[in-house]
């Protein structure tokens, strides 16, 4: 039996990777089988304390992927001194971050096989995380261009484990865009891609003490942002952590020190009765259950109308027995492995919580080794009985009557989140009115709802779910600025 690839495609602007091509196919084969990857440490300006290195591990087998030093305390204090901001011209920084952008392009058989071993990211996913990463180093580079404000100093950026390279090179690549010195601080789970990355940087001309890496868990982060030495603070992650951090710096650090912050989101979809029930289903799918749901973008709630719900459901499971969970290397696998072993707990727990409920509708086997939860569809009455954000391939349905749909639109923004939101729908007039009043920071018709493209799809969520500015938009560098802000009722 020959299946084509796997069924989720990337956009980016920049150039694409051709799986089917046999010379990309023997540079990633090469890549998969090289033996060790280089360890990862605290990568400052000045002696490095360290821990003991510690294993790494593969979530999808539990085998070590490498080692990592962790920073200590005194490396963080060494880095805080150590950083300066970027004394180059716009001009200079920009064509650095350019060739950064090139070397992380040519470099993608180890790129994609760190995403692969370290973060269980399926191939297709891991094009297009490296196809980010390039679009944001050339988007803030061109931005660079255009600044006319000095920086603000020492930028903290800290990243998660679900876009290792492009969230992690995006928030960096804007604060040292705008000649900032950069504290980065990866996610725990994947401190040896991080360290790939800024090795790359620094070989395009980052100097040293523009870009330090401290390899840490929450400590180290909670240091950054406590640290008076610290100008401004970009931080993805859960909202939890984003309102930890807002009281850290309220308490510490001085009060016009910008806090960036894309958090969590309680994503709805809703398909009306004029949804193309193909399109919709495709769509469903990908962004329920593309990167395993470990997208802040994802989908958790569908809103079906009620008379086309059997016809769409049952095309939905059907649809959904045609996904290949597995190996993330495998370039027929749709859905990879959970991040590790508390979030495979949690999601579990979810899942039986649901099943003890008989509100389990539709499930497929797992994988009986790795971090794997198959992709699961549960039953819910609305968003308001999610309560939180599920971070996992966990689609939760429910129906409405035509009638009802005002109250859904307005449970959809009582949740207080307002990241994404997906609309299938054919009926203009609608479609106007739920997006114009949906507190949303990016929101899709009739279209799937994960995959924000840098540039040209500014990326960022309203209320809870984050800070704003958008990443990937015009107004997110000058953020890292010391522009002057705008009068009040100016
Ligand atoms: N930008 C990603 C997307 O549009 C999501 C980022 C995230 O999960 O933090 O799917």
């Amino acid at each position: 039996l020959v299946r084509g690839p796997a069924l989720f495609p990337g956009r980016s602007n920049s150039r694409g990777f051709d799986l089917t091509d046999t010379r990309t196919l023997a540079a990633i084969e090469t890549a998969r089988t090289a033996p060790a990857t280089p360890a990862a440490a605290p990568q400052i300006a000045g002696p490095v304390t360290g821990s003991a290195p510690q294993p790494v591990t593969n979530p999808a087998t539990g085998a070590a992927v490498g080692h990592v030093r962790w920073a200590m305390p005194a490396d963080v204090d060494t880095a805080l001194a150590a950083a300066q901001v970027w004394q180059a011209s716009p001009a200079h920084r920009a064509t650095v971050l350019r060739r950064a952008a090139d070397l992380y392009e040519a470099d993608f058989g180890p790129i994609f096989a760190l995403l692969a071993r370290e973060a269980g990211k399926t191939l297709p996913d891991a094009v297009g995380e490296l196809r980010e990463a390039v679009d944001f180093l050339r988007y803030y580079a061109a931005g660079a261009e255009a600044l006319t404000h000095p920086p603000r100093g020492t930028f903290a950026c800290i990243s998660p484990w679900n876009f290792p390279l492009a969230i992690f090179t995006g928030q960096i690549a804007a604060a040292l865009a705008a000649g900032n010195a950069v504290l980065a601080k990866p996610a725990e789970q994947t401190p040896l891609i991080a360290a790939h990355a800024v090795r790359l940087l620094h070989r395009a001309g980052v100097p040293a003490a523009a870009l330090q890496l401290l390899p840490g868990d929450g400590r180290v982060g909670a240091a950054l942002t406590r640290a008076p030495r610290v100008d401004g603070v970009a931080f993805t992650g859960s909202t939890d952590t984003a309102q930890a951090i807002r009281r850290a710096m309220a308490d510490n650090l001085a009060p016009d020190t910008p806090l960036i912050a894309e958090t969590g989101g309680l994503n709805a979809m809703i398909v009306d009765s004029t949804a193309l029930p193909e399109q919709a289903v495709r769509d469903i799918l990908a962004s329920s259950f593309q990167s395993a749901g470990q997208r802040c973008s994802a989908l958790r709630c569908l809103y079906v109308q009620d008379d086309i719900a059997p016809h769409l459901t049952k095309m939905l499971f059907g649809a959904m027995d045609e996904l290949r969970l597995g190996d993330p290397w495998h370039l027929q696998t749709d859905t990879g492995p959970l991040i590790d072993a508390g979030a495979e707990a949690t999601i579990r727990a979810h899942i039986e919580t649901a099943r003890a409920e008989g509100r389990v509708l539709k499930e497929l086997p797992s994988p009986g080794q790795g971090h794997y939860i198959a992709p699961t569809v549960i039953a819910v009455s609305g968003i308001a009985d999610l309560g939180r954000e599920i971070f996992g391939p966990v689609l939760h349905l429910a129906t409405f009557r035509a009638a009802e749909l005002p109250q859904v639109v307005a449970d959809i923004a009582a949740t207080g989140y307002g990241l994404t939101f997906g609309l299938h729908s054919r009926i203009d007039g609608r479609v106007q009115a739920i997006t114009e009043t949906l507190p949303v920071g990016n929101i899709y018709v009739n279209r799937n709802q994960i995959g924000a493209v840098v540039g040209s799809q500014p990326f960022g969520g309203e209320g809870l779910s984050g800070t704003g500015p958008k990443a990937g938009g015009p107004d997110y560098l000058p953020r890292f600025t010391r522009a002057p802000r705008p009068a009040p009722g100016a």
